[in-house]
């Protein structure tokens, strides 16, 4: 086994594997591994998520100008890639609804957005409740934004499928292999593998999701900053439901300064409806479990109060919601009556099977205030890729591309070639659109 690498990526969500892959097109002759303590990439957030490929309109295009740009050009992206692959991907809209005359102000926000973002005018249209009923007849609403450019998929097809281009462009994939420490010896990492046993790395890129903030923490790294973890449970729907809409449904979320939006009517990719997600605060980024959570309660715990993330868990308005989004996962009513506000129709007592949880991890920082945007850190050694939250499935790509492209221009690990044709892309195209 190669015990000696010139670049080690930590986690292989989406993002990891994105940036493996045009890592693996600019570099025919480095030693480069992805780590991935899971069996499988994309076995949490990454798989178990929305899977929709989101057109950039709920992104303020100043406060989260990565995410807006990267999501614009990633749904374009994806499409091309899907196309090529047979990987499945839908152009199936969504419909963001306001149920009061305040939200339609949100509303028209997000139309104002939405074209700052690049949205063109046959992308996204603002109607009125009469408008959207010859539409969508079971939707009760005020008004409704109508975003065609939006789609649907499944993101763990699509990350296995770039693990697969990664792999074969030489990338070693880790997988069941768990970064348990890492330690700088003069001028390499030594990165301790299971308990087991180690290898040596010049370069580190964290890419670790729900546990990135942890290992840049033990590199002492974004020490500000805290993270706190989200649950997002979803329920499916019976089939009976499924053509209640053509279109998914979000509503205008009720507390815009938190980085999770209310419970959505989710037609996924095969058809299939869920009612979800919701926000509930867990312990861990894998507290899918009461045993999980029981297990790292202290320590997370103990963790917040020493950080910003105290001032966050003593505010009025964040004890309130989070008691709310407790309620809606101790009682299924209370959640799919969330979504029967817009949608009357469905009955809470023929729901009655769960779907998959997944868990999101927002940064604090020492202020106690939630970070908009994603966070990137670095020296000559490392790189952290914190914060990396919604849409991030949808924008894995170009971001990818962007951060492989700013490592090689500071200088912090050049790749043996600037350009290269990446897939169907032609790595200098993806950066001069991105233009970050
Ligand atoms: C409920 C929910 C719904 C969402 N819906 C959407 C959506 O519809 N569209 C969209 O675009 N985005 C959506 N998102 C956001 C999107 O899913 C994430 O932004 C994205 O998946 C993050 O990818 P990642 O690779 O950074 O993280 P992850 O997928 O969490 O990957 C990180 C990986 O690192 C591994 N890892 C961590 N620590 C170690 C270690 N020490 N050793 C080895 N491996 C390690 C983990 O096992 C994990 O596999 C949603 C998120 C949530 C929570």
């Amino acid at each position: 086994m190669i015990r000696n690498f010139d670049l080690v990526i930590i986690g292989g969500g989406i993002l990891g594997t994105s940036i493996s892959y045009f890592l693996s097109f600019l570099n025919k002759t480095k030693q480069i591994a992805l780590i991935e303590q899971a069996h499988n990439v994309a076995f949490h957030t990454s798989g178990r998520n929305t899977g929709k490929v989101h057109a950039p309109y709920l992104y303020n295009p100043e406060k989260k100008k990565v995410f807006a740009k990267t999501a614009f050009h990633g749904y374009e992206m994806w499409d091309e890639y899907s196309k090529l692959k047979s990987l499945p991907f839908k152009k199936d809209g969504v419909i963001e609804v306001s149920l009061d005359e305040k939200g339609t102000k949100v509303l028209e926000k997000y139309l104002k957005w939405g074209k700052q973002n690049g949205l063109q005018d046959n992308d996204i249209k603002l109607m009125d409740k009469n408008e959207l009923k010859k539409i969508e007849p079971e939707i009760k609403c005020e008004s409704a934004l109508y975003v065609y450019k939006d789609g649907s998929t499944d993101y763990s097809k699509f990350t296995n499928a770039v693990m697969n281009d990664s792999r074969n462009n030489g990338i070693n994939f880790l997988l069941d292999t768990k970064v348990t420490n890492i330690k700088r010896v003069y001028d390499k990492w030594e990165i301790t593998l299971n308990n087991d046993y180690s290898i040596f790395s010049n370069f580190i890129i964290n890419a670790a999701g729900g546990e990135a903030i942890d290992i840049a923490h033990k590199i002492d790294v974004a020490e500000t900053f805290t993270d706190v973890h989200f649950r997002g449970e979803y329920w499916k729907v019976p089939s009976e439901y499924n053509n209640l809409t053509q279109t998914s449904v979000y509503s205008v979320p009720e507390y815009p300064d938190y980085p999770f939006l209310d419970p959505h009517w989710i037609i996924r990719i095969d058809g299939s409806c869920e009612i979800g997600p919701n926000a509930v605060p867990v312990f861990s980024p894998y507290g899918y479990t009461k045993t999980e959570n029981i297990k790292e309660f202290i320590p997370k715990m103990m963790e917040m109060l020493r950080s910003g993330a105290r001032k966050a868990i003593f505010d009025k308005q964040f004890q309130e919601l989070a008691i709310n989004e407790i309620q809606s996962s101790m009682s299924k009513s209370v959640m799919i009556n969330r979504v029967k506000r817009f949608l009357p129709k469905i009955d809470a007592n023929k729901i009655t099977e769960k779907g998959t949880a997944g868990i999101r991890s927002s940064v604090i920082n020492e202020k106690g205030q939630f970070v908009p945007d994603v966070i990137l850190e670095g020296d000559s050694m490392s790189f952290h890729i914190l914060n990396y939250n919604s849409p991030g499935a949808t924008g894995a790509l170009p971001f990818s591309a962007h951060i492989v492209n700013y490592l090689n221009k500071q200088g912090m690990f050049q790749s043996e070639n600037s350009d290269a044709q990446c897939g169907p892309w032609k790595f200098s195209s993806i950066i001069e659109k991105l233009s970050l």
